[in-house]
């Protein structure tokens, strides 16, 4: 019996949070692997220069690989660069390169230039209808004119939020960036899945930045909390997600439960922060 099942629909998230080192990308590639697993077909777009997502999931990414920086910038078709991860038969990777770190500055004189990744989205998914279920695009932590591409593709945001002190600090405006983008790029975003990372079941600390967090928004926040583990942090320097490097592990199985989450909870809006 499957355990859930898959719309039809592409799902086109942006992982963002502002704050660098909250678990963006660890929570991009192993809810995409542990989604594949669950038979759904997902295309991790790495917009991070820094490249970790596209290292997670085994795939090339040396200057000389085409990815999607000729697609911001040189309109390449999405198609050409993307390539598959060792991970799973249904896990995609657009990788990230070197060359995207100059991307930020070279958008600026473009043309439509927030528009650039919606639109190579768009044609690709005209050409390749459904090709996938889940787009998963993961943020460098800034608010340039990379993750306002993201803003502008997806239709959902997914925040991860790490259970640590300063926890709450930020999102006041990253919750006001995303109604700007509403009102002037694109009116289908909204946050539709919050997960609470590096999460440590023992302490005081961990307990009460997650009731915090609830009490914020009731309705968007995942059940599933992701525990600190090593074993999540040792994987990427693997080439590999937690789901294949270690897949028995306590970061392993809540990634799992938190995939199983977001299939089954589909793409509704989370509660309005509570003013
Ligand atoms: P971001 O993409 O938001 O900058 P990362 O996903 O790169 O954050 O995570 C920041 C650091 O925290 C990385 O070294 C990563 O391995 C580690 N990390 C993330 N999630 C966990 C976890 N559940 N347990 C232990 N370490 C984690
Ligand atoms: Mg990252």
């Amino acid at each position: 019996e499957a355990k859930v099942t898959f719309t039809g629909q592409t799902r086109v998230m942006t992982v963002s949070n502002q704050k660098g080192g909250v678990g963006k990308t660890t929570t991009t590639v192993n809810i995409a692997a542990a989604i594949a697993e669950l038979g759904g077909r997902v295309l991790v777009i790495d917009l991070d220069p820094q490249g970790n997502a596209s290292t997670a999931l085994g795939v090339p990414h040396s200057a000389d690989v085409p990815s999607i920086y000729d697609v911001l910038i040189d309109d390449f078709p999405i198609a050409d660069v993307i390539q598959p991860s060792p991970e799973s038969e249904n896990l995609f990777c657009a990788p990230s390169t070197i060359h995207l770190a100059g991307a930020e500055i070279e958008l600026v004189s473009q043309v439509a230039r927030e528009h650039r990744l919606k639109t190579a989205l768009d044609t690709f998914l005209a050409e390749q209808e459904h090709a996938f279920d889940f787009i998963l695009i993961d943020c460098p932590p800034s608010l340039g004119l990379l993750t306002i591409n993201a803003f502008t593709a997806a239709d959902e945001v997914f925040l991860p939020i790490q259970a640590e002190y300063y926890a709450l600090e930020g999102l006041s405006q990253l919750l006001g960036n995303i109604k700007m983008i509403q009102k002037h790029l694109n009116p289908r975003i909204h946050v539709s899945t919050i997960l609470l990372t590096m999460f440590d079941q023992r302490t005081r600390l961990s307990q009460q930045v997650g009731d915090e967090v609830r009490s914020h928004f009731p309705n968007g926040v995942l059940k599933t909390v992701i525990p600190r583990s090593v074993r999540v942090s040792e994987a990427p320097s693997f080439g590999q997600t937690v789901i294949t490097y270690d897949g028995g592990s306590a970061g392993a199985v809540a990634y799992r439960e938190a995939a199983v989450e977001i299939v089954s909870r589909g793409a509704k809006n989370s509660e309005e922060e509570k003013a």
